[in-house]
């Protein structure tokens, strides 16, 4: 095996996790929630890429998971997730579950987390790593994530990382009064405003258009 193929250590892995973390804490867009910098530190962002792609996990830019999907740049994820405003009570839905990253990454700020994937084999895999690496609060489930899951509603939060036309009605209705659902807008394949709304009076309304894009969600790679 040539020093390009050997294996990277865990050990090695957590160092480049915690110079890319500490870059989360400048410039624009920092994130100062110290509970969701925690979150980024303790998720191995490696153990949800291809394994031919392990080498990149840390730095942060958008990888390809197959089936011409993407995973968002760290720094994306840790900003989503502060704007989300995760407590530790709260049940929280997402739609677009991919690697399962961004529902790792909210585990162990959150009491539950729900999250759907309509690739089936992505589900699978992502229920898998889930299932080895002990998230038990995550909650997976196949299937169309634009029905939501109303058996587990209502959600405190709700986090669509796939670009949907509208917002799916279903899940305006399982958010609770006063929850925060972020969502890209946008054409698919190009760059996508994140919305964060907030369900008042029983009507979502906007917040906020956030300042960073959302990377589109197809790589053209499998
Ligand atoms: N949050 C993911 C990245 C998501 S990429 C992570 O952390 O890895 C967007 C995902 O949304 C893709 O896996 C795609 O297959 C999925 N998706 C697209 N439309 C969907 C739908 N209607 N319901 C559920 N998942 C959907």
């Amino acid at each position: 095996m040539s020093p390009l193929e050997a294996p990277i250590s865990d050990e090695t892995h957590r160092t480049a996790r915690e110079r890319l973390v500490e870059r989360f804490r400048h410039g624009p867009g920092a994130i100062h929630d110290e509970r969701v910098l925690a979150a980024m530190l303790a998720t191995p962002r490696h153990e949800f890429v291809p394994e031919n792609l392990r080498r990149d996990a840390n730095r942060d830019s958008p990888l390809p998971i197959g089936h011409r999907q993407t995973i968002s740049q760290p720094s994306l994820v840790a900003y989503m997730t502060e704007q989300l405003r995760p407590g530790p009570t709260d049940r929280v839905l997402e739609i677009g579950t991919g690697s399962g990253y961004q529902a790792a990454v909210l585990a162990p700020l959150v009491a539950e987390v729900y999250t759907i994937e309509i690739v089936e084999p992505l589900g699978r895999q992502a229920r898998e790593t889930l299932a080895r690496l002990g998230y038990t609060n995550v909650h997976t489930r196949i299937g169309d994530g634009h029905a939501g899951w109303p058996e587990a509603a209502p959600f405190d939060a709700v986090i669509v990382t796939c670009a949907p036309d509208a917002i799916p009605q279903p899940l305006i209705d399982q958010l609770k009064e006063g929850g925060r659902m972020i969502i890209p807008v946008g054409p698919q394949n190009d760059l996508q405003d994140l919305y964060l709304l907030e369900k008042r009076g029983g009507e979502i309304v906007r917040q906020a258009i956030l300042p960073v894009r959302f990377v589109p969600m197809t790589s053209g790679k499998d």
